[in-house]
């Protein structure tokens, strides 16, 4: 039997619909629209496109975007001033700095300069704070990990009493969405383990698990062996394992593989998500969510 596949293309495609009309009604009624702002320091190729898609999917929804360009040679000083200019600026709501910054720059610092209340990444201690208390202290939850809950949701996936395991610890995936499955509340409820290159038996964790989520950076290094018949696995991993020539633009482009043997593995579980298009573009679909939940907490609709 072949598993039902999540597919992050469709899912989201419901969800900035959703947001569209939000967005309209909101203006409709408030004469307000959801201000982002992307602050990029520097020309990095991967960089420019990340926050160009995140500008692109920001006008798409109806969104007032910025995109600030910095030169490389900006002080920390000068960038610390231009979030501040931003934390003060009523008509935006999310404020974003794409990372690497460069060297001179203390990231750390920078990012814990944003008003929390703009935090739309969810990266501030204060909102990392609030996702660990739960309920109805969360306000921006991390964007990978919300769109990860909301794939298992929409998919119609029970949580409640699941046994989830979590394959990697890091403070973006692992360790937030681990902290979201275990609490109380819908899309949660879990039983929650954390498996890691510390873990004794890595495979015997995967077995027992109804929900896989798999975020590594480890292609293949799930094995369909390890997978419960019928569970749900999500493969976070990004893996670029070599080039090809893409048929649509005749240009090189990257093979991504994700951290799970996805063909065998799709004959193994109930529900599988692909890499890519599965797990991907949720990321900025659930930057938008948030961007929006910003602008209703000010407005005292959320
Ligand atoms: P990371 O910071 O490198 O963390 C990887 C985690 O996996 C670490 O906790 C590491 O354990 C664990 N790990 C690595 N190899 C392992 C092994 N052989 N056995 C058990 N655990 C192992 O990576 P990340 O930022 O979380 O990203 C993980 C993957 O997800 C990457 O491929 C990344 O590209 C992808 N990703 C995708 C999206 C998206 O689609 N939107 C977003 C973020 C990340 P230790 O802590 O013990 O070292």
């Amino acid at each position: 039997m072949s598993a039902t596949l999540i597919k992050g293309t469709e899912i989201r495609e419901q969800i900035l619909e959703e947001i569209t009309a939000e967005v309209a009604d909101i203006k409709e009624k408030h004469g307000v629209v959801p201000g982002l702002v992307t602050i990029l320091v520097g020309e990095s190729p991967a960089s420019i496109s990340y926050v160009t898609l995140k500008i692109q999917t920001a006008h798409r929804v109806g969104f007032k975007e910025i995109q600030d360009s910095q030169s490389v040679d900006i002080s920390e000083d000068a960038l610390l001033a231009l979030i501040d200019k931003y934390n003060n600026d009523d008509s935006i709501h999310g404020i974003l700095v794409q990372l690497p910054l460069p060297k001179h720059i203390d990231e750390k610092k920078v990012l814990n300069a944003i008003n929390p209340d703009k935090d739309v990444d969810g990266f501030h201690p204060v909102n990392v704070g609030r996702l660990m208390i739960g309920g109805n202290e969360v306000k921006f939850p991390p964007c990978t990990p919300a769109g990860i809950q909301e794939m298992i949701v929409r998919a119609g996936v029970e949580t409640k009493g699941a046994e989830v395991v979590v394959v990697g610890r890091s403070n973006i995936v692992g360790k937030p969405i681990a902290n979201m499955m275990l609490q109380k509340g819908v899309g949660a409820n879990a039983t929650v383990t954390i498996v890691h290159t510390g873990t004794k038996d890595l495979a015997a964790h995967c077995k027992r698990a109804d929900i896989l989520i798999v975020a590594a950076g480890v292609p293949d290094l799930v094995k369909p062996e390890w997978i419960k018949p019928g569970a749900c696995v999500i493969d976070v991993g990004v893996n670029r394992v070599g080039e090809k020539i893409s048929e649509k633009t005749g240009k090189k482009i990257a093979i991504l593989k994700g951290d799970v043997d996805f063909d065998a593995a799709k004959e193994i579980a109930g529900y599988i998500t692909p890499v890519p298009g599965g797990v991907g573009p949720m990321t900025i679909t659930m930057l938008m969510l948030n961007t929006l939940k910003s602008l209703k907490f000010k407005l005292g609709l959320a």
